[in-house]
């Protein structure tokens, strides 16, 4: 199937029931979310956003596109949100996760679709930031009844397996009761992202960089009975952009995994709700083929970012004596228009628009989205 032919239609329009409210999905309908991706045979963006301009291209994006979408925040990402001004760094990544996701609560129904909040890698150093997202979400679940985020990401893939696992068991344990969902990660992904990450050397042995499915299993087995989850899988994914032919991927490693779950537990097809990271520069085929083995969500960031950069770089170029003089030295034309932010910076988030599009097509989200 050639995904980029796909129409987006709404699903009233295939006669299809309408499901979820637009706005924030978490936990059941967080669930059933992923339950449709991966019976129809998708995944969802899942861009990281840093502001207020990033999260509304996103938002903008899923909207044009007629897809649900991921907005998520790394702790750098988060802070950057709530100010590189305040001083108390630690604080601000929480701050700015709560103001991000207030921000995003309060008008994504207004867009017209599903978005799940979610945040990136966090590392062992990085746990007290979770906790402290998880503070303030257990504030909001009691004035509001459902959580700040649908899911956050723990990332203990440096850690011993059994530390990664207990560690994950406990958060999840807190956060279930809060219909919260948890991202965890086995195996590493290359490359590093906003500080965290694995090393990425293409010329080393890199066995050990894949997922092994004997964790995936023992992941499945102590996480099921608590709540629900994601795995970030490693299947030669780095994060970042890198010269073509550098990065292998290797999605048949994912059905591996699937497939011992499968086999040990009697479970349907694809009883592992898998995470793509270092989506960025990835080959559309490899995409495809990760999505068939049970990929719902696939990260995005390098990509966007550089999408997001780039019309700005090319509209200073062509107005570049606007953004050097507040009036034309030469006729004296006064250049407001040009240096006005939202001039440029809407050019940003067009771009970034312009990509997000072209990545709800190799997903197959475009015209998929279930609110209605
Ligand atoms: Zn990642």
């Amino acid at each position: 199937m050639c995904r980029s032919e796909f129409r987006p239609r709404r699903r009233s329009e295939r006669g299809e029931p309408a499901k979820i409210a637009p706005g924030v999905v978490t936990g059941k309908d967080y669930q059933a979310l992923v339950s449709a991706c991966k019976a129809g045979g998708y995944a969802l963006p899942a861009v990281n956003a840093t502001s207020t301009h990033t999260v509304n291209a996103v938002m903008e994006a899923a909207a044009e596109n007629n897809s649900d979408i991921i907005v998520q925040f790394s702790n750098s990402g988060a802070q950057f949100f709530a100010g590189k001004g305040l001083s108390d760094g630690a604080k601000a990544k929480v701050l700015g996760a709560v103001a991000a996701a207030q921000h995003i609560h309060y008008l994504a129904g207004h867009y017209g679709i599903c978005v799940v909040l979610h945040t990136d890698h966090a590392n062992k150093k990085l746990i007290p930031w979770v906790e402290g997202m998880l503070d303030e979400g257990e504030k909001y679940y009691e004035q509001h009844g459902r959580p700040l985020y649908s899911s956050h990401m723990l990332d203990l893939s440096a850690e011993p397996i059994d530390e990664n696992l207990s560690e994950c068991a406990r958060l999840l344990t807190r956060m279930a009761k809060m219909d919260m969902s948890i991202e965890i990660e086995l195996g590493v992904t290359g490359g590093e992202e906003d500080g965290v990450g694995g090393e990425f050397d293409d010329s080393a042995d890199n066995s050990h960089l894949y997922t092994q499915p004997e964790d995936v299993l023992r992941a499945y087995e102590m996480l099921t009975p608590i709540g629900h989850f994601s795995v970030a899988a490693s299947f030669g994914n780095v994060h970042g952009v890198y010269k073509p032919g550098n990065v292998k991927l290797r999605p048949e490693i994912l059905k591996n995994s699937q497939d011992l779950v499968e086999e040990k537990h009697g479970t349907g097809k694809n009883p592992l709700h898998l995470v793509f990271h270092g989506g960025s520069g990835s080959e559309k085929q490899k995409i495809a083929q990760a999505i068939e083995f049970g990929v719902m969500k696939m990260n995005i960031d390098t990509d966007t970012q550089f999408a997001f950069a780039k019309p700005v770089g090319q509209f200073v170029e062509e107005n570049a004596k606007a953004f050097k003089f507040q009036i034309d030295p030469d006729d004296g034309t006064p250049f407001k228009r040009f240096y006005d932010p939202r001039k440029w910076l809407r050019e940003a988030e067009r771009g970034m628009v312009d990509r997000l599009t072209e990545a709800c097509a190799d997903l197959g989200s475009a015209g998929r989205s279930i609110a209605g």
